[in-house]
């Protein structure tokens, strides 16, 4: 993401935009996982993360929650 310029307003950003920001920012801390956008209407998006076999995060060992608001700072940041 770019620097935030002063009295520049930011662009708004599509909700594929975003998805894909996402998906993109998304890091596993167990993991290589990769996500990916599968469809996006109107401001609905199915995304997929896939981990790899073993991830403890695949049995609830580890929670997510941490890498996935990771994954949303960076994409608001
Ligand atoms: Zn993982």
């Amino acid at each position: 993401m770019g620097r935030e310029k002063p009295n520049k307003p930011r662009r708004q950003r599509s909700p594929a935009e975003i998805a894909a920001a996402y998906a993109s920012a998304y890091r596993c801390s167990d993991c290589h996982a990769v996500t990916t956008v599968s469809a996006v209407e109107g401001r609905t998006a199915v995304l997929d993360t896939v981990h790899e076999p073993g991830c403890p995060a695949l049995d609830g060992v580890t929670d997510m929650w941490p890498d996935t608001l990771a994954a949303i700072g960076r994409v608001a940041s």
